[in-house]
């Protein structure tokens, strides 16, 4: 099995080379014409399917527009089409026709993937080898995300603050009610980390990669409720917009917080599939500039008009003009909520500063107009990267763990 594997995605690298010479010989840029020119000439050399050649063609002209230097292809992937790739949901498993005719492969995958896969019959796919030497494919597959029209509701999410997660709708994620389990990682990894054995060592990585897989977990659950809460209630989430701050908070002093919010895959890993889960549930994702979030305070909108005073303190947040008080993160995702609605509907005309002039609050005014930085208030695209009803990639999918020996 292997054997027929790695001759047909040799064979397709092959073709792929010689269509390119054709092509930069002809100075024939067209799928059309460039089929004429070459298909037979590849098919004899090759031995590959019709269809192969077809997706040849289109894999060499795909590359040359994205790069302008097409180099190499090398043997580790061949696209296949409604031709050459089949999915069968009753088995899961896909018919691939290589070289030597069709075979059928088993999928190993998830829940989350079989159910993106479920009623689909995907036309598209990619098969790949790894470093390693395992294949696996990718499957495009066509979601009908209901459009993501303006909704006035938006539920504002503060992820990754104090606790992992906390919604203008009450829902709160904290860290510590994370049933113990963090708790016993840490006293464990601390006795491990004394002793520096080897065997110790071991222990550590196994234990990071368990880590890894709850919190991926509960990232998985934490994301899924936001986005039935939204989907539910007909609204918007609104989120942070995280993106830029890590380069431009490299150079500042940061917060112990900050660098967490930014550097740690485990947030970053809850935003992306708070927002992959949202553009296949059709739930808008509004993304606010994150600046003063967490100091404003979200009924009357004043900041602590002194430098480097806040109304927050640690959990709680005690506004000093309106008297308001409450937890500190569910007012940020209050206030998130709020931004959201703003960014959503420019046309609402502001979100500003209720205070008199007799006594300004400078920083407040950035919140006044809109937008105080250039880029930065537009109305956000809905759902990054994903739009309403595109083609998403299922992603990588493993086939066959330990294939048998062609
Ligand atoms: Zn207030």
């Amino acid at each position: 099995m292997r054997q027929d594997i790695d001759r047909t995605l040799q064979g397709f690298a092959d073709a792929c080379h010689q269509i390119l010479d054709t092509a930069k010989r002809e100075k024939c840029w067209n799928t059309v014409k460039l089929h004429h020119l070459t298909y037979k000439a590849v098919r004899q050399a090759t031995g590959l399917k019709a269809n192969h050649v077809c997706q040849a063609i289109r894999r060499v002209i795909g590359n040359a527009k994205a790069v302008k230097q097409v180099h190499k292809f090398r043997p580790t992937s061949i696209s296949l089409d409604a031709r050459t790739f089949e999915y069968k949901e009753s088995e899961q498993t896909v018919g691939v026709t290589l070289m030597s005719g069709r075979v059928r492969l088993k999928l190993k995958i998830g829940g989350y993937q079989i159910a993106l896969l479920r009623g689909q019959s995907p036309t598209s796919a990619t098969l790949s080898k790894s470093k390693q030497g395992d294949y696996s494919i990718n499957i495009a597959v066509e979601l009908d995300t209901p459009p993501t029209g303006k909704t006035p509701k938006v539920i504002g999410v503060d992820l990754g603050r104090r606790d992992i997660a906390t919604a203008s709708n009450g829902r709160s994620w904290s860290g510590d009610n994370i049933p113990a389990t963090r708790d016993r990682y840490s006293r464990v990894r601390s006795s491990v980390q004394s002793k520096r054995s080897r065997s110790s060592r071991r222990l550590l990585r196994r234990l990071s990669g368990r880590e890894r897989r709850y919190q991926t977990w509960l990232n998985h659950n934490i994301s899924k409720t936001l986005v039935q809460d939204a989907k539910a209630a007909k609204a918007a989430l609104a989120l942070e917009d995280l993106t830029g701050i890590r380069e431009s908070l490299n150079q500042k002093p940061r917060s112990k917080t900050e660098r967490r919010r930014t550097n740690n895959w485990a947030f970053y890993q809850l935003r992306q599939f708070v927002e992959y889960k949202a553009a296949i549930a059709g739930v808008q994702v509004i993304l606010v500039p994150p600046a003063y979030t967490s100091q404003t305070c979200h009924k009357c909108l004043h900041i602590h008009p002194e430098q480097g005073k806040s109304y927050r303190n640690g959990k709680s947040f005690q506004c000093g003009h309106c008297g308001f008080e409450g937890d500190a993160d569910q007012n940020a995702a209050q206030m998130i909520a709020l931004l959201g609605v703003v960014v959503n509907q420019p046309e609402i005309p502001k979100l500003s500063c209720s205070v008199a002039p007799a006594a300004p609050c400078p920083r407040v005014r950035g919140f006044g107009g809109l937008p105080p930085r250039a880029g930065v208030w537009g109305p956000a695209p809905a759902c990054g990267g994903l739009g309403a009803g595109g083609k998403v990639s299922v992603g990588r999918m493993s086939l066959f763990r330990n294939p048998p020996a062609a």
